[in-house]
C-alpha cells in the first residue's frame, strides 16, 4: 500500500505529461497528408495537451498535491510542461509554413499575421501571450506581485489558442478542452487566489523570534486545516487596528502544532510583504490553505543530514518539535549572523539533550559560504539521506557539492524557499 502510494506520487505527473499530449496527437493524427504538414498539425496538438497538463499542475489543492508528490514538484513540472508546450506550439506554424517551402509566397502567407485571417491572427496572439507569460518567469528582477499579473497572460494565451482552433472550424474536441482549461483557470482563481479553499484563523500571539523575524500563532475559528509538522501552508493575513494585510497568500512552514490545533509560524522579513508582517498583532484574521509538502521523511531508517539556510530551518525545527528522532541526524545550520538565526537557542538545547542530534551552526557573514569545508566527508555521507532547505541559490550549490562527494540525486531531497 505504502509502495503503491509512493509509485503514484512518483509516476503520476510524468504519466500525465505523456498520456494527455499523446492522446491528443493520436486522436488528431491526420491521414494522407504530406509528412511535414502532418508534423505541423501533430506538434500543435502535442503543445495543446502539454498546456492542459501545465494548467492542472498550478492548482493549489492539498489532496491533489499529495497525490502528485507535492506542490513544489508540481511547480517544477508546471514550468517544464509549459516550456515544452511553448516549443511545440512555436514549431507548429513553422512546420506548416515549411510544408509550402517550394513557394515562398504561400509559405509566408501561412505564417504572416498580416493575411487578415482571424484564425492566423488568433494563433499568433495566443503564441505571443504565452511567450510573454513564460519570459517573465525567467526575469528574476520582476516583483512577485507584478510577475503574477504578467504570468496570467499564459492563461489568456491558452484560451486564445483554443479560440484559434475553433476559428479554424475544429470544434470537436476543442469545446470540451476549452471548458476544461477555463474550469482549471477558474478553479485556481476562485479557490487558490481568492481563497475559497481557505480556513479561517485568528492571530493569538505575534512575538519577536530573532532580528527581522517573528513567531505568529494562529488559532482555527472552525475546522482546522489538515497539516502535519514540517508541512507548509499558504496564509493571507487580514487587517488589524494598526496592521494592514497585503491581500495575498504567502507560503510559511508550520514549525509547531500545539493544543487546539494552533499553528506556529516563523516569519522572516525577506521582502515587502513579510517586512510588513513583522507588525502583525493579536486579533488579526488570517486565512489558511494547506498543508502542503513535507519533504523530510520522519520515518526513514537511514541517518539523515539536514542543511538549513536562514529561515529554511523551520521544517527541521518542526520535526524536532514533533517527537524524538529515530535515527542519527546532523543539522548544518547556515545563517548571516547570530542575531538573525531563528531557533538557535532551542536547537543548541536539543543538541545538548539528544545524543541522536548533532548541530553544526555556522555564521557565514554576508558572502557566499565555501561549502567544501562545511560538508561532512564522503564516507560519512554514504548511506545517509540529505535534506536541504533554503534559498534556491544555496540549494543549487549544495546539490552540486553533494554530487561531488558522490551522493546520488535519489538521496538528496530539497525544498526551495521560493516559488514562482
Ligand atoms: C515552501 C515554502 C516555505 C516557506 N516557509 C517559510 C517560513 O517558514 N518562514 C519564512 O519566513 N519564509 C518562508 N518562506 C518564504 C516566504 O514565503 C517568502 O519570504 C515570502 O513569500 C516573501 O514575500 P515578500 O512579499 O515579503 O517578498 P518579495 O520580495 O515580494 O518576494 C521574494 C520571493 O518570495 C516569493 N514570494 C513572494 N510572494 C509570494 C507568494 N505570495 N507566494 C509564493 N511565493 C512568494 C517569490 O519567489 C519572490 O521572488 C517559504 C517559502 C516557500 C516556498
Amino acid at each position: 500500500m505504502v509502495a503503491a502510494a509512493a509509485a503514484l506520487r512518483r509516476w503520476s505527473i510524468p504519466l500525465l505529461s505523456c498520456a494527455v499530449p499523446a492522446g491528443f496527437a493520436v486522436w488528431a493524427f491526420p491521414e494522407g497528408l504530406a509528412p511535414v504538414r502532418a508534423a505541423g498539425i501533430i506538434t500543435g496538438w502535442l503543445g495543446c495537451g502539454l498546456l492542459l497538463v501545465s494548467l492542472l499542475l498550478m492548482l493549489r489543492e492539498p489532496r491533489l498535491a499529495a497525490w502528485l508528490g507535492g506542490l513544489e514538484r508540481m511547480y517544477r513540472w508546471h514550468h517544464a510542461t509549459g516550456l515544452a508546450a511553448y516549443l511545440f506550439l512555436l514549431l507548429h506554424p513553422l512546420l506548416l509554413a515549411a510544408n509550402n517551402l517550394s513557394s515562398p509566397r504561400v509559405a509566408w502567407q501561412t505564417l504572416s499575421p498580416f493575411t487578415e485571417s482571424w484564425p492566423v491572427w488568433s494563433g499568433w496572439l495566443g503564441l505571443l501571450l504565452l511567450m510573454g507569460g513564460l519570459v517573465t518567469t525567467f526575469i528574476r528582477r520582476i516583483r512577485y506581485g507584478t510577475w503574477r499579473w504578467l504570468h496570467a497572460l499564459l492563461g489568456l494565451g491558452v484560451l486564445t489558442g483554443l479560440v484559434h482552433l475553433i476559428l479554424l472550424g475544429i470544434d470537436e474536441p476543442v469545446l470540451p478542452i476549452l471548458a476544461v482549461a477555463a474550469g482549471i483557470l477558474g478553479w485556481r482563481l476562485i479557490r487558490g487566489d481568492l481563497g475559497l479553499a481557505a480556513r479561517p484563523y485568528v492571530v493569538t500571539s505575534a512575538l519577536p523570534l530573532a532580528a527581522r523575524s517573528i513567531e505568529v500563532v494562529l488559532r482555527p475559528l472552525g475546522d482546522p486545516a489538515m497539516v502535519t509538522p514540517g508541512q507548509f501552508v499558504l496564509v493571507e493575513f487580514g487587517n488589524g487596528d494598526r496592521y494592514r494585510g497585503c491581500g495575498e497568500f504567502h507560503p510559511f512552514t508550520v514549525s509547531t502544532i500545539a493544543g487546539q490545533d494552533e499553528l506556529h509560524l516563523a516569519v522572516k522579513a525577506l521582502g515587502d510583504c513579510t517586512t510588513r508582517m513583522q507588525a502583525i498583532e493579536p486579533g488579526v484574521a488570517a486565512r489558511v490553505i494547506g498543508g502542503f509538502g513535507g519533504f523530510v521523511d520522519p520515518h526513514g531508517r537511514a541517518p539523515q543530514f539536514w542543511v538549513a539556510g536562514g529561515i529554511g530551518v523551520t521544517p527541521f525545527v518542526a520535526l524536532l518539535n514533533a517527537g524524538p528522532l529515530l535515527h542519527p541526524t546532523r543539522l548544518l545550520y547556515l545563517y548571516h549572523c547570530e542575531a538573525d538565526a531563528a531557533f538557535l537557542p532551542e536547537l543548541r538545547a536539543t543538541a545538548a539533550a539528544d545524543p541522536k542530534f548533532t548541530l553544526h551552526a555556522v555564521e557565514t557573514g554576508d558572502g557566499v559560504p565555501d561549502l567544501g569545508p562545511l560538508l561532512p566527508p564522503a564516507g560519512e555521507l554514504s548511506g545517509a539521506e540529505c535534506y536541504l532547505c533554503g534559498p534556491p541559490g544555496l540549494v543549487a550549490a549544495l546539490k552540486s557539492a553533494l554530487a561531488a562527494r558522490g551522493v546520488t540525486a535519489q538521496h538528496v531531497h530539497y525544498e526551495n524557499f521560493e516559488f514562482r
